[in-house]
């Protein structure tokens, strides 16, 4: 029986946390860098975590070994208020068809389930908590692992082959995920890509990012089970 390794992005992708993210880690950046800047121009979509950090405390021109060194307190004080931002603000939501899918994907042999996100590992299990879906995924690669997202696939793959099989390949693995970026780091692996349209980023981008596969959302979650199974591998 070949297998599949079905790779899910959190944000966009199976999971609204209604702006909890964001405000946590704004918050945390005040704290511990005293300012944060204005983010109208900058897209959080798809970026890691790390990522966002060095990014947007750069833009305020603070050095990166300086940022660098503030990195775990910053995320320390960013998981902190994340339990609180989901505790006291609007609860998060669950995308359409997604639980459904999730369940169709764990009854089945062929796939074993994870998470491919831009989130530190910390922040991915807040946020999957809130939805009771932690059970769901056996594996994953974080934010907290690389800054780059397309160092995420092998990440994943690495530790899937040392887990479940080792004769899993790229071409075996399936990532699913709301923008162009999840699209650009499955492809760079010859992995499978699936997007979907309920995150921030357009159809017609997503359309012209390439996509095996692109959804409005997963309300006909049959249709995403025969993409996944179907696809190249
Ligand atoms: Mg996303």
């Amino acid at each position: 029986m070949k297998r599949r390794l079905v790779l899910f992005d959190i944000d966009g992708t199976l999971l609204s946390s209604q702006g909890a993210g964001g405000r946590a880690l704004k918050g945390a950046l005040r704290e511990v860098f005293g300012k944060f800047g204005p983010t109208n121009d900058y897209s959080f979509a798809g970026r890691t975590d790390p990522q966002i950090v060095l990014d947007l405390m750069g833009r305020l021109g603070f050095e990166e070994r300086f940022i660098r060194e503030r990195m775990p307190q910053v995320f320390e004080v960013y998981l902190q208020r994340l339990g609180e931002e989901i505790r006291k603000g609007p609860p998060p939501t669950l995308f359409p068809g997604v639980l459904p899918l999730l369940e169709e994907l764990k009854r089945d042999e062929r796939a074993i389930l994870g998470l491919l996100t831009g989130n530190i590992e910390g922040g991915a299990r807040i946020k999957l908590r809130a939805l009771n879906l932690e059970g769901y995924f056996s594996i994953g690669a974080y934010g907290s692992d690389a800054e780059e997202r397309n160092r995420l696939p092998l990440i994943a793959l690495k530790r899937a082959k040392e887990e479940f099989d080792d004769h899993l390949e790229g071409e075996d693995m399936v990532i699913i995920g709301d923008t162009p970026l999840d699209v650009e780091c499955a492809q760079g692996v010859g992995a499978c890509s699936i997007a979907v349209a309920t995150g921030v980023v357009r159809k017609e981008r997503l359309e012209a990012s390439g996509a095996d596969y692109l959804f409005d959302d997963f309300r006909e979650y049959h249709r995403v089970m025969e993409a996944i199974f179907s696809s190249k591998g």
